[in-house]
């Protein structure tokens, strides 16, 4: 079995207990789907975003709503497709009206994306928005002061950005998630 193949059957065993899942699993409201991730099970950089929105949870894949469109324009300027990486969130169900999810919420599906990340073992982590950066280092932030500066986490490199929603609100910082984005790429290529 292959490096790809082997990766693909361990993301199938972590997500196994999830199959079906609506939100009971992580006391969240009912939502369509569970939306666990989609991309490349080897990549070397894997985005994290907050949760699914309404597209997401009807289509069970992530960032396939308006941000998701924006993501796909950055990525084609940059050159990269979305096989090329691994795409996930912090929390993997829709919360109600999109509001940001609690920190508990936060918390119990954050196991989910630390096993996503246990097996990809990607170089880089590029976190859209506060939620998803404030999950993993576990502590309140302030996106504005900490994006585009890599933070050091479990022997890999965090590279904090905004969220795209953000960007569509704000669309002058249009380049710097662009930018963002693409020097997480250009780390996660780079030699060991
Ligand atoms: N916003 C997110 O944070 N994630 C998605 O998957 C879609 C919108």
């Amino acid at each position: 079995m292959n490096a790809r193949s082997y990766k693909l059957q361990l993301l199938g065993e972590l997500y196994s207990p999830y199959q079906g899942c609506t939100g009971c699993h992580f006391k969240m409201p009912k939502a369509t789907q569970i939306v666990l991730g989609t991309g490349n099970p080897e990549a070397d950089l894997i985005l994290v975003g907050e949760a699914p929105g309404r597209d997401e949870d009807l289509q069970g894949k992530p960032f396939v709503g308006r941000s998701g469109k924006l993501l796909d324009k950055i990525f084609d300027a940059i050159g990269i497709s979305r096989d090329d990486i691994f795409i996930t969130n912090i929390v993997k169900i829709r919360p109600p009206n999109n509001r940001r999810p609690f920190p508990r919420e936060i918390e119990i599906s954050k196991s989910i994306l630390l096993g996503q990340i246990k097996i990809i073992r990607p170089r880089i982590i590029c976190t859209l928005g506060s939620a998803a950066l404030e999950g993993l280092l576990g502590e309140p932030v302030k996106i504005s002061r900490l994006r585009g500066r890599p933070i050091s986490w479990n022997g890999l490199t965090i590279i904090p950005t905004f969220h795209p929603a953000y960007i569509l609100r704000n669309p002058k910082e249009l380049e710097t998630l662009m930018g963002d984005i693409q020097r997480a790429v250009e780390l996660s290529r780079e030699a060991p």
